[in-house]
């Protein structure tokens, strides 16, 4: 099958989250089960273009924008197992320092840079001739192009039997903006209906790609879920969702275990296997060290790495500090994000030295000697439509005390040392209360504190298996049946 991912961010060229690390591993997959699986991607100041040997592929494209033309350039290079991987080139548009925001707040023109992404993808495809079965498309920044398939394309030879799939990563980030940019997209007016683009008198990219894609995915089913039954989880969307039922799938991530390795990972202090858990001890008091924190052996380490965002639970995580922090164990968080957050966490570390190490920073080799230095790690997110982090920590020996939620609730099962087979591979807790997770936290220390049944919960939560396997084998069902859909129209 020919399959062209679109996607505004990819490992390892341009990350902020766990879209890239989806996006960058599917088509390794799909590629070894000898697919055509291809990449488009912006190629932001970020991208290292010597280390990664971008080449110029085409010049000089016109990408139409409302009554003008803009330039863009289209790169290209090759993932591993030779995957083309096509930039799109406007220094304009991406040419800076992040990719969406900076902590202030969103880049202000945010709307045309990916009006201009969605319609640079398509026409870039038209100038390398490559005419995919399928293009999937990930999260609101490329919502548009299965609207513009059903309208501007729409009798366009090239994309007659395309198929759209749109995966939703996080419904909270939806791309709403002025309905004055409807011109600016090529759209008309019959397209700014409540059935189409329209929400509330704006245009919602996200609810583009929910509307006219062949076939909606997110990334847990619990997610999937959650997102239909409640304003709450669906923030607006579960409507359009509902109506999309049966088309709407829950396919849950996975983790790339040949990054994600303790065995094989160059970034932590000593290489270890499950079996032999000595040398995770010397990655925590190596991790002690690089973080400034008096570690000792046997005293927990709990680990966050996250977005500093009051959906990753930063609002309860600082409420809940001044008890946590009662008990014996320390904290090492890294992450980046709102300044609210920031400035918590730094007088709760300033207050807290002995037992709080803060990194306020994105910083990939840290993360690693995170995961693979700590005994516990920490996600109290309010909502989770799958989450990365708790998998990769689960594959480093380190236990999740998760909120129940979303993927969190998909993927880790509370750990009861009496219940016989199924033990569970973690913490879990309901209630988004500080008492609550404090209650989880204190439960996990009572288990870490009795040697044997922890080396049980180490083993079960690294024999959960996280793989890509099964969720690629959903990927490529669900194309299959786009492209019937598709061609049902034909
Ligand atoms: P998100 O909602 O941000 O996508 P996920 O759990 O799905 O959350 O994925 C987060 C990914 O980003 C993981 O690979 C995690 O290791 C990484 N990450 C998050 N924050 C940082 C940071 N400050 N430094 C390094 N890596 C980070």
């Amino acid at each position: 099958m020919k399959i062209l991912i679109a996607t505004p961010e990819c490992v390892p060229y341009a990350k902020t989250g766990g879209l890239a690390d989806v996006t960058g591993a599917l088509p390794k997959f799909f590629k070894k089960k000898k697919h055509d699986a291809r990449v488009i991607t912006p190629l932001y100041k970020k991208v290292d273009r010597q280390k990664f040997e971008l080449k110029l592929l085409v010049k000089g494209l016109l990408i139409p924008l409302g009554e003008r033309m803009e330039i863009a350039n289209l790169w290209e290079t090759k993932l591993e197992r030779n995957i083309p991987v096509y930039f799109i080139e406007n220094d304009k548009y991406f040419g800076r320092g992040e990719l969406y925001r900076t902590p202030t707040g969103d880049y202000p023109d945010n709307a045309e840079r990916f009006i201009f992404f969605s319609r640079a993808c398509l026409e870039g495809l038209k100038a390398v001739t490559f005419q995919p079965e399928i293009i999937h498309c990930h999260d609101w920044q490329v919502g548009l192009i299965p609207a513009y398939l059903k309208t501007l394309y729409r009798i366009d030879g090239f994309f007659h039997s395309t198929a759209t799939i749109f995966t939703i990563h996080n419904i909270a980030y939806q791309g709403i903006f002025p309905k004055e940019i409807l011109s600016l997209a090529g759209f008309s007016l019959w397209d700014f209906t409540p059935e189409k683009l329209e929400y509330y008198g704006q245009i919602n990219f996200l609810k583009a790609g929910i509307v006219y894609s062949e076939i909606v995915t997110t990334v847990s089913p619990t997610y999937a879920q959650e997102i239909q039954s409640s304003n709450e989880y669906g923030r607006g969307m579960e409507g359009v969702l509902h109506s999309r039922n049966k088309d709407l799938f829950g396919v849950l991530n996975g983790i790339d275990y040949k990054e994600w390795d303790p065995a094989k990972d160059k970034y932590i202090a000593a290489k270890y296997s499950i079996k032999n858990l000595e040398k995770k001890k010397v990655c925590k008091i190596e991790l002690g060290k690089i973080a400034g924190l008096k570690v000792r052996e046997n005293l927990p380490l709990i680990g966050m790495i996250s977005r500093l965002d009051s959906l990753k639970g930063f609002d309860l995580l600082t409420e809940s500090i001044p008890d946590l922090l009662k008990e014996n164990l320390q904290l090492v968080i890294l992450g980046t994000g709102d300044q609210i957050y920031q400035d918590a966490l730094k007088i709760a570390a300033k207050k807290y030295p002995d037992k709080i190490s803060l990194n306020i920073k994105f910083d990939n080799v840290l993360a690693h000697q995170i995961y693979a230095g700590c005994d516990f790690f920490l996600m109290p997110s309010r909502f989770e439509p799958c989450g990365l982090t708790q998998l990769i920590a689960m594959r480093y020996g380190t236990i999740p005390i998760v909120h129940r939620t979303g993927g969190l609730a998909d993927t880790v099962k509370l750990f009861s040392p009496k219940e016989g087979k199924d033990k569970g591979n973690g913490f879990v807790f309901s209630e988004y209360k500080p008492q609550a997770l404090v209650k989880a936290v204190k439960d996990a220390l009572a288990v870490y504190a009795d040697k044997k049944i922890w080396a049980e919960l180490v083993n079960n939560a690294r024999n959960s298996d996280f793989s890509w396997d099964k969720a690629v084998e959903q990927y490529l069902k669900l194309y299959q049946y786009a492209k019937e859909k598709v061609g049902e129209k034909i």
